[in-house]
């Protein structure tokens, strides 16, 4: 009996093995044949026993090693199944799949992460030119900025600004020299917005559109030398201010559902009968279409009487379009919750325009969906992140420093434990918020277009950024409730559900998008099967599904062993690159990685194409990517910074945070798998302990508290880049006071304890200070400290009020 159990071990353990380290299909086999002639030889049991052995053996090794019987007796079934299964697409969702690179993503899709590649990835850094652009133009801007004024009394950037801004070139930071413009790196391109988020969310609103998907990034790409020599110089000087324009009041997330519609017909343009077409159009939402000069303009394209070739309905096609054309209504304005920027609806009634105002000219017709997927690719992940870490990192800045100014109970608020909480979230999630940041942007300069990164950092870092602005306004309590030139808090946070909303509103994002392009783009194997099964040659198509299908089977073997493995052991023996304090998590996303893509290849294996409306199923899927995306992203950014000692706090809530989350994730996957056998075995392999990974502890997020609200290089490091130019505001007045507030809270103790012990009697409404100095208790200048820290504290806490005329555009006159 001991010895039949120790063949079994051995069987079981060497199947581990050889699946763990994706041993090629001979090796393994050959290893089955050593086994069984071992155990033919040395083994005990019975003839029949050995022989039934060898039945098994051929009958699984012969037909899975051989291709020709593989093909036919496994494969060839498989691919008519998978036909059947296999998700259908639309010709938009092909063009977003096959948009943009496979990056950091795919590794993580591996259940197999090579590190190295990570850390290998160049340090994001921007250029000294870039620098000093930030130190010199961008906090001139701010300096020029006053955002009540500018969201409440003049609904609008002042016209100083405005000239600012395209005279500096912030409207042609992705534009390149050759044309006049600045060239920044996307890393620079998103730091200008992050610190023109800390001053205003108007500004930042506004400087991103031209630097994102739009007429010059559509122009540098696809345009006609004709075009990009035309229009690049006078956007990038500011002669031209541009918009575009998508959305329509029938299609928002479903944008490729558009109605607006462009005939290529013929008719009369500057006195000469050309073939053109004529537009119709009714778009909403378009930022900067109040003031644009130049309109892009996306709409279907038919050719009904085929002028330029033979198909009737080219799809969808981008073009430039001057907005003063008789026909076209533009100028209004929406308010998108009270935070001006311009932004508005246009219509456009039988428009006639040349064929060569399409971008790229007639070639492109039909090619916007396609071309607007790939500028989409990268630049998600810069305007919308880079504007709320800004407005999250003001909030840190201040909260940090206004829970130790402000004080209740006779205690900093700070000191209170509801508080502390909060502060090591804030922390915790801004440091997450940066490093996705830096490192998305990093990878686009490296030359990436990594889509679902992208759709990563966008939807992440703009919910972390509603925690962060929650948090934020909750400790503000009704300091940062109360609107007016002193609040500068209230309007980033109204900020927030508009960054959530654009560019993907951010449910479609996780639902749809996120696992939805994941799946099938960053998977190893399934776009390749998916475009085997699409293979019209059928010798090819079977040659290659097999090929990619026995890969296949090899990776979720694998994923099993390594999941299982990595669970009992708590991930502690697998092999990662570092073996600092951070060595742990590593090993955690490791484990994680390998019992992600178990767990996917099972939903898609099992619901098929049936997995894209389960959206539940697959946002938690989504989820569990993201979640490892944001710790890896945590652990680059502490490499890349020489591992301050100080940071670690920050680096080990952030990926804990994550790495919980993403547990949690995991199980709500399984609870709801609706194949309920299939989820019971993959909850043995993935939680045979249980749930073991536990969230940020207290002390962790007290350590945090301490870092943020005290002065001190992790904090300087977290909050660097925010504008604190303002000497009249609080925000200008936060360092002064912080560090007096720190240094003073020694001697604000010693005046408390002689409180206590009844040597200092304190008199409402008269000074403390003065008293504690006459009882010798403090010092002069620890009393004239303590008074100019009185008089910095009530500024910062001051709200404002209104006369009541001052308030309403168009007040209620009584009769
Ligand atoms: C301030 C602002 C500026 C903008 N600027 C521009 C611009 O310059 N140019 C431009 O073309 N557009 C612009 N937009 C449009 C923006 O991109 C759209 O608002 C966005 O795509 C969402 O469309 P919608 O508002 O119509 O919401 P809807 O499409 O009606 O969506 C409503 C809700 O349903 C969810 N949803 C939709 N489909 C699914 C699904 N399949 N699964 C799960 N959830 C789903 C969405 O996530 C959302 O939560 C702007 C919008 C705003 C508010």
């Amino acid at each position: 009996m001991l010895i039949a159990s120790l063949w079994l071990l051995v069987f079981i353990g060497g199947s581990l093995v050889l699946t763990y380290q994706r041993v090629p299909l001979f090796l393994a086999t050959l290893a089955y044949l050593i086994y069984l002639f071992a155990y033919q030889t040395l083994g005990a049991g019975p003839d029949w026993l050995k022989l039934l052995y060898w039945v098994v053996f051929f009958v699984v090794a012969v037909p899975v090693n051989v291709p020709t019987l593989r093909r036919a007796w496994i494969s060839k079934p498989l691919l008519d199944v998978f036909r059947r299964i296999m998700p259908e697409m639309s010709d938009t969702e092909a063009a977003a799949l096959e948009a943009g690179t496979v990056w950091w993503d795919g590794e993580l899709f591996s259940g197999r992460p090579n590190w190295h590649r990570l850390l290998n990835t160049p340090v994001p850094k921007i250029s000294a030119e870039e620098q000093a652009f930030l130190d010199g133009e961008v906090e001139e801007l701010c300096g020029m900025l006053d955002e009540w004024k500018i969201t409440h009394e003049w609904c609008d950037l002042p016209p100083e600004a405005w000239d600012y801004l395209k005279k500096k070139g912030f409207f042609a930071m992705i534009i390149p020299k050759r044309y006049g413009g600045r060239e920044f790196s996307a890393l620079a391109n998103s730091e200008v917005l992050a610190k023109i988020a800390t001053r205003s969310a108007t500004c930042a609103s506004i400087v991103a559109v031209p630097n994102s998907l739009g007429p010059a990034e559509l122009l540098l790409r696809y345009g006609t030398e004709e075009q990009k020599d035309h229009y690049l110089p006078r956007l990038a000087d500011g002669t031209d201010v541009p918009c575009f324009a998508l959305t329509g009041p029938h299609a928002g997330s479903d944008a490729a559902s558009i109605q607006d519609s462009g005939v290529v017909c013929k008719g009369t343009w500057q006195g000469k009968e050309i073939v053109g077409m004529r537009l119709n159009w009714d778009k909403r939402y378009i930022t900067l279409a109040p003031v644009a000069t130049v309109l892009g303009l996306a709409f279907r394209l038919y050719d009904p009487d085929h002028l330029i070739g033979t198909m009737e309905d080219y799809g969808i096609t981008c073009a430039l379009i001057p907005p003063q054309l008789p026909g076209i209504t533009i100028g209004r304005r929406h308010f998108p919750l009270n935070l001006p920027f311009q932004n508005g609806p246009t219509q456009g009634r039988d428009v006639f325009v040349p064929l060569d105002f399409i971008i790229g000219g007639t070639k492109m017709a039909g090619q916007g969906w396609r071309m607007l997927m790939e500028c989409l690719g990268a630049g998600r992940a810069i305007s919308l992140p880079s504007n709320t870490t800004g407005a999250s990192r003001l909030g840190i800045y201040a909260t940090g420093a206004y829970a130790r100014i402000r004080k209740q109970f006779r205690l900093p608020i700070a000191r209170f434990d509801g508080i502390d909480e909060v502060l090591g979230r804030m922390g915790g999630t801004l440091y997450a918020m940066e490093a996705v940041r830096t490192m998305t942007a990093g990878a686009i300069d490296q030359g990436e277009a990594p889509a679902v990164c992208a759709a990563i950092s966008k939807l992440h870092v703009t919910e972390l950024a509603r925690t962060v602005g929650n948090d934020a306004m909750d400790v503000h309590g009704g300091k940062g409730i109360q609107l007016g030139p002193r609040n500068y808090l209230g309007r980033g946070y109204q900020s927030i559900p508009i960054a959530i909303t654009v560019e993907g509103a951010n449910i479609l994002t996780r639902n749809l998008m996120i696992y939805g392009q994941g799946a099938i783009r960053c998977h190893p194997y399934v776009l390749k099967e998916m475009r085997a099964a699409a293979n019209e040659d059928h010798i090819q198509a079977l040659a290659d599904f097999d090929d990619a299908l026995f890969r296949h089977i090899g990776l979720a073997l694998g994923n099993a062993a390594r999941a299982i493995w990595m669970a009992l052991t708590y991930a502690r023996l697998t092999h990662v690159p570092v073996t600092t304090p951070t060595e742990r998590y590593y090993q955690h996303i490791n484990r994680f990685s390998a019992a992600f893509v178990l767990a996917s290849d099972a939903a898609m294996l099992t619901l098929g194409g049936a997995l894209k409306k389960k959206e539940k199923l697959s946002a938690r899927l989504g989820d569990m990517l993201s979640y490892m995306y944001i710790a890896s992203a945590v652990l680059k950014r502490y490499e890349d910074q020489n591992r301050p000692a100080e940071d670690l706090p920050l680096v080990e809530w952030a990926c804990r945070d994550a790495l919980y989350r993403l547990q949690e994730s995991m199980h709500a996957f399984l609870r709801n798998f609706p194949n309920r056998p299939v989820a019971w075995l993959l909850r043995a392999l993935i939680f045979p302990r249980g749930r073991m990974y536990s969230a940020p502890s207290d002390e962790l997020g007290h350590e945090i508290a301490e870092l943020i609200s005290m002065p001190g290089p992790a904090r300087d490091r977290l909050t660097r880049n925010t504008y604190t130019g303002d000497n009249t505001g609080a925000v200008g007045q936060y360092a002064e006071a912080l560090e007096l507030a720190a240094r003073l809270e020694p001697v604000e103790r010693k005046i408390r304890e002689a409180e206590k012990a009844g040597k200092l009697k304190v008199l409402r409404g008269v000074s403390t200070l003065g008293a504690a100095e006459e009882a010798g208790i403090i010092s002069g200048q620890e009393a004239r400290q303590l008074a100019r820290l009185e008089e910095l504290t009530a500024g910062i806490i001051a709200v404002d009020d209104f006369d009541p005329g001052e308030l309403g555009t168009h007040p209620f006159k009584k009769a």
